[in-house]
């Protein structure tokens, strides 16, 4: 009996710029077509927002219907664009089965970061965060995550925001626990795109294998490590993925990624007021900065429904801040954007990407 399911068409936004290539040349050689038209179709995919292949207009018309029948540009649907009175401007993509994922634009003086998701949900179940409360859906193919930015950059575009500058995966999932969707994006926004590698981000809350295979790629891309505590037991309580890879392995594997292309490394800390800001930390958190060279992001906690903390007061941020800045790390507060329109991509964390250190 035959499979009453159509195979989806080849997502082009997912495959890295060789393979894309490879498959269109591939394609138009079984039309009779010259293998140039393959690198036609991919600038119209990397360096336009084109949403089809009717708008190709350098295409003859059956090569464009050709394609079409063929093969999709996987963008998501935006649900609802929230901007807040700082410009902040939230996405909700609805993806063709019908899962919600949020990326958000955060406009800055002298550049546009791009806040991508990496999964629907998260397994993760960190305490703060309100994705880890909501619970794991899928993973995101690696065309769902570069599709966030390839319809991000056409709406900054038509709103004025001009172009965007660095991306953050900051935003719903855990990036380092969907590495087979994640390293082909990263490839795709780098080499397709054209995003500069440094101007990308991963950030994890310390998935160690992940960690050491992104210190492997040759590219520079940048590590953010969601830290929240230097001390194990209090950030068990709040990250229960540190049971399995406890600080200390956490330590080494940073090290190695440091080693091995001399990338800064940015801790993001966010302080709750009561639970991980008492003032005998502050020393042990810029220990462990020191020694890794990293760069510190503080964070006021953004409160979220299910969870009775709140943030830090100004004045235990500020012992932090220069706790650390007297042992000689580099540090910074960041202020929550976008906090009008609940934009912290669904973590915490996405107060503080506008600045991670170049
Ligand atoms: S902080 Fe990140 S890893 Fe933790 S639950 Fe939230 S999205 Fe997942």
């Amino acid at each position: 009996m035959s499979d009453p399911t159509p195979p989806r068409p080849i997502d082009l936004l997912g495959l890295v710029p060789d393979a894309l290539v490879v498959e269109l040349e591939r394609h138009f050689g079984a039309r009779g077509q010259k293998a140039f038209r393959a690198r036609q179709v991919a600038r119209w995919v990397y360096e336009t927002d084109v949403r089809g292949f009717d708008e190709m207009t350098d295409l003859p018309t059956a090569e464009r219907e050709a394609l079409a029948a063929t093969y999709v540009l996987g963008e998501p649907d935006a649900d609802t664009v929230e901007v807040s009175d700082d410009g902040t401007a939230k996405h909700l993509w609805r993806l063709h089965d019908g899962e919600l994922v949020e990326s958000v634009l955060i406009p800055t003086e002298d550049r546009l970061t791009l806040c991508l998701s990496s999964q629907a949900g998260c397994a993760m179940g960190c305490t703060f965060c309100a994705t880890g409360w909501s619970g794991f859906r899928r993973h995101l193919t690696a065309g769902e995550i570069v599709a966030q930015y390839r319809a991000s950059r056409r709406w900054a575009a038509e709103h004025d925001y001009g172009p965007i500058t660095n991306i953050v995966y900051m935003g719903m999932g855990e990036p380092l626990a969907n590495r087979g969707a994640v390293h082909p994006s990263l490839t795709i926004l780098n080499r397709g795109f054209g995003v500069g590698a440094r101007r990308i981000t991963v950030s994890t809350v310390g998935v160690v294998p992940g960690i050491l295979e992104l210190a492997k790629r040759p590219e520079q891309f940048k590590l953010a490590i969601s830290l929240h505590s230097p001390v194990e037991a209090l950030r068990r309580e709040l990250i229960p993925l540190e049971k399995r890879w406890p600080l200390p392995e956490l330590v080494e594997a940073l090290k190695a990624f440091e080693t091995a292309g001399g990338r800064r490394i940015t801790f993001e800390y966010t302080m709750i007021r009561d639970v991980n800001d008492a003032p005998e930390l502050a020393p042990l958190l810029a220990d462990l900065a020191f020694d890794l060279h990293a760069f510190v992001n503080l964070i006021p906690f953004n409160p979220i429904p299910w969870q009775a903390w709140g943030p830090s007061t100004s004045e235990r941020i500020r012992h932090f801040q220069s706790v650390l800045a007297q042992r000689g790390v580099d540090v910074a507060v960041r202020e929550p954007r976008g906090r009008d329109i609940d934009a912290a991509c669904g973590q915490l964390r996405a107060n503080a990407l506008v600045q991670i250190q170049e």
